[in-house]
């Protein structure tokens, strides 16, 4: 009754352990969550592979997670028993710091946190959540069907959303990925002139398939001259994690235009000129916090965008992960947990 299966990485490099643990009890400030399904996000692999900095083991991955509110803990005045909730990447902050006060929760200086990197996340039966780094989600989305929506997706959809793109101008989609199919998504939804790149002309019907106005194919086109001929685009949305497909369609943007960065290549060349000539910027955008995990739920809902998932039981974490990993997925990875 009191035991619970949890995915748990033990070391750097380590596989995944399925192991049995006792069902934590929330603390002042946080909820339970019985967890129905978890989105598998690439960023994964910086507790796999221990890629991040003091990172504490073992510790369970896992931040598009998915369930019901089963447990309230003292102090929590606005989840209840079986709410259904999702909980993103961003895992909770401070609120006094000046980054904070200032609105800026991403950039908590004193303790900003991160779900399933700063404490356990989503490949497990439950999880302990900060109840600030928890979101509602709609009925009209299934667990699974939302849970890559709580990185995936909240992070396409406010990078546009924050953009300066505005309906009817030109927005390129670089990548037709995990992240990408869900920008070119949005980025239709939201009315903007929306053109998908990516290698190969294989690629095009499903770019049009999700709704894109125009396809490059960076293979055998130069993405850069191709948006030029349509008149220059405000805004790139970069999905890729390859530094030289994002060089590569810099020089498409117009005057006054942003190339945004969330796919996180190793390094990127900028030119500088190009940068000056035409008032051009790279910027990059942060996922999100609770609310914004709400909206995005909201306008998927909205809009009728959805991500593209393979599904896997828990107990497959291993192949799920690999399946990920391979980026032959089409186009999310979905644990589930019942
Ligand atoms: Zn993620
Ligand atoms: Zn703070």
């Amino acid at each position: 009754m009191s035991k619970m299966r949890a995915a748990q990485i033990s070391r750097p490099g380590g596989a995944f352990e399925l192991v049995e643990r006792e069902i934590p009890q929330p603390l002042a400030g946080q909820v339970r969550i019985k967890i129905q399904a978890c989105g598998i996000c690439h960023s994964d692999s910086l507790v796999k592979e221990g890629h991040w900095p003091g990172l504490q083991y073992p510790r369970v991955p896992g931040h598009e997670i998915v369930g019901g509110v089963d447990a309230v803990g003292a102090d929590v005045a606005q989840w209840k028993v079986g709410q259904r909730v999702g909980v993103g990447w961003h895992g909770g902050h401070c609120g006094y710091c000046d980054a904070c006060r200032s609105g800026n929760f991403f950039g908590c200086s004193v303790a900003l946190q991160i779900t399933g990197i700063s404490f356990d996340g989503g490949y497990a039966d439950y999880m302990i959540a900060p109840a600030v780094a928890v979101a509602a989600v709609p009925d009209d989305l299934s667990a699974v069907d939302a849970a890559p929506l709580m990185c995936a997706g909240i992070t396409t959809y406010t990078a546009l959303r924050n953009s300066a793109a505005r309906g009817g101008d030109v927005v390129g989609v670089l990548g037709l990925g995990g992240l990408g199919h869900l920008g070119v998504q949005y980025a239709v939804k939201m009315g903007f002139k929306t053109v998908a790149i990516a290698r190969g002309k294989d690629k095009e019907p499903l770019a049009k398939k999700l709704g894109a106005w125009r396809y490059i194919d960076s293979q055998t086109q130069d993405p850069a001259a191709e948006l030029q001929k349509l008149g220059g685009a405000k805004v790139i949305l970069a999905t890729v994690t390859a530094g030289d497909a994002m060089s590569a369609v810099q020089g498409g943007l117009g005057i006054n235009g942003t190339l945004v960065v969330i796919g996180a290549a190793q390094s990127m060349e900028v030119s500088p000129l190009l940068l000056i000539g035409g008032r051009r910027s790279v910027k990059g955008w942060y996922s999100g916090t609770a609310i914004d995990s709400q909206e995005t739920l909201a306008f998927s809902v909205l809009s009728g965008v959805r991500s593209m998932n393979e599904v896997f039981p828990l107990e497959k974490v291993a192949e799920a992960y690999e399946r990920m990993a391979s980026g032959k997925a089409r186009f999310r990875v979905v644990l589930t947990m019942e």
